[in-house]
């Protein structure tokens, strides 16, 4: 069975197409731009042809939709022969709300469930739909299913979901903690799960998903119990361009001090120019401050002759601190924990933060294996636990897509 992923945002639209047979790559790439100019990058990867990666008119997402089929199955850039042989369509879909607490096949119920939840992600889910709309136009009779960023949470009990607010804000308006990243967290903690024995029952897993979206979950018994985004992606750990957990009465503060902007426009600082880019004033990927700051990005490790921005070094203790700490909290959410995972762009990529973040915890008996910690990028999985550590240190590759493939054909099946 062939089934073709979809991660659809507001102005692009990433793809990959797998044969799960094998779980298989054939091919995969982005619709950049949609709405404005437009640009397609398309990557064959089963076969020897070329990369396509040109700027292509994309007014749609029903547009990019039709693109992206064109060159999955053209002569010269194509991995199937026509249009038959994608068997499914996964879809990424960022809120399910209070309604899914599982992947589901789409239907007109379910596209007006993912519709009322809009006011939740007004970012996302509009985005996510416009990408189903138009694969439902163009692939009528095709299986779609939607696999939601929210649904492995739905587990969270009501004392860590919902918010110390006015009551009636839940009970009306559905506002709560939702927490994100869903697909990443519950694969990479079955993964460690079954590194430690496949024992289920009893099983304390701490998954840290740092990319530059950033959270962090607390997994029981093989079930999320707490996670530091809440109603948005914007709570929890400081991430690239988000502040990530902050006093609410800054949102004030802040509209006050630039002349009475708007909550929106006060929004977008929290959201888009703060974190690590607000704090280094330099950039929110880490790479570049980890350079700026005096670290060797292969190691980790300090380069003694390297000069050092301070506002870089801050933003990088800044972030590794409140990680460490929200560990904290979530082992004693847990009364204890066997394995804490680092997944995702930073996690699986920066010996600098996995270092940081670990000697925080030392004091508590967690320690990690300096060297075996100095890699970034190898694509597998690695045990980088010190000697007489009380949990495991785990690196976890994560793959969101090859999760929603696989939910597809776990439904599609039946
Ligand atoms: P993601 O959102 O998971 O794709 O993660 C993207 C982020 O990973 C980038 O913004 C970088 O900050 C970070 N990243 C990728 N490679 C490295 C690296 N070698 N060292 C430090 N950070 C990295």
């Amino acid at each position: 069975m062939n089934v073709l992923v979809i991660n659809a945002g507001s102005s692009s639209l990433k793809y990959q197409l797998f044969n799960m047979e094998t779980e298989a790559i054939l091919a995969k790439g982005m619709c950049d731009r949609i709405g404005l100019d437009g640009h397609l990058k398309h990557k064959p990867v089963s076969n020897k042809k070329p990369v396509f990666d040109e700027s292509i008119p994309l007014p749609t997402h029903a547009e990019a939709i039709n693109v992206v089929i064109e060159k999955l199955t053209s002569a010269d850039y194509g991995v199937i022969e026509s249009l038959s042989e994608i068997n499914a369509v996964g879809h990424r879909v960022v809120n399910g709300g209070r309604k899914f607490s599982e992947s589901v096949r789409i239907d007109q119920e379910v596209i007006n469930a993912i519709e009322a939840c809009a006011r939740l992600a007004p970012l996302h889910n509009p985005a996510n739909l416009m990408g189903i709309e138009a694969c439902q136009k163009l692939m009528p009779n095709i299986p779609q299913i939607a696999v939601f960023d929210t649904a492995f949470h739905q587990t969270i009990p009501d004392y860590a979901h919902i918010y110390p607010i006015p009551y009636k804000y839940f009970e009306d308006h559905d506002i709560r903690r939702y927490g994100f990243h869903g697909t990443s967290h519950r694969y990479v903690s079955k993964l460690a799960i079954d590194y430690l024995g496949g024992k289920v029952e009893g099983s304390k897993i701490i998954s840290c998903h740092l990319g530059n979206g950033a959270s962090i979950a607390a997994i029981k018994d093989g079930k999320s119990i707490d996670t530091t985004m809440g109603v948005t992606p914007l709570e929890g750990v400081p991430m690239g361009t988000r502040s990530g957990s902050i006093d609410p009465a800054i949102v004030e503060i802040i509209s006050s001090l630039e002349g009475n902007i708007s909550i929106k426009e006060t929004m977008e600082i929290l959201n888009k120019q703060s974190g690590v880019l607000g704090v280094s004033c330099l950039s929110s990927d880490f790479r570049d401050v980890e350079k700026a700051a005096g670290y060797d990005i292969e190691t980790g490790l300090r380069i003694e002759s390297a000069p050092v921005n301070e506002l870089c070094k801050l933003a990088l203790e800044i972030f590794c601190y409140q990680v460490a700490k929200f560990i904290g909290s979530y082992i004693v959410a847990m009364g204890g924990v066997d394995a804490i995972i680092f997944t995702a762009g930073v996690g699986e990529n920066s010996p600098y933060a996995r270092r940081v973040i670990t000697d925080n915890l030392n004091g508590i008996g967690i320690c990690m294996n300096e060297p075996t910690n100095r890699f970034r990028g190898l694509g597998k999985f690695v045990d980088i636990t010190g000697d007489d550590s009380k949990a495991k240190v785990l690196v976890i590759p994560t793959d969101e897509e090859l999760v929603i493939a696989r939910d597809t054909v776990a439904i599609v099946n039946g």
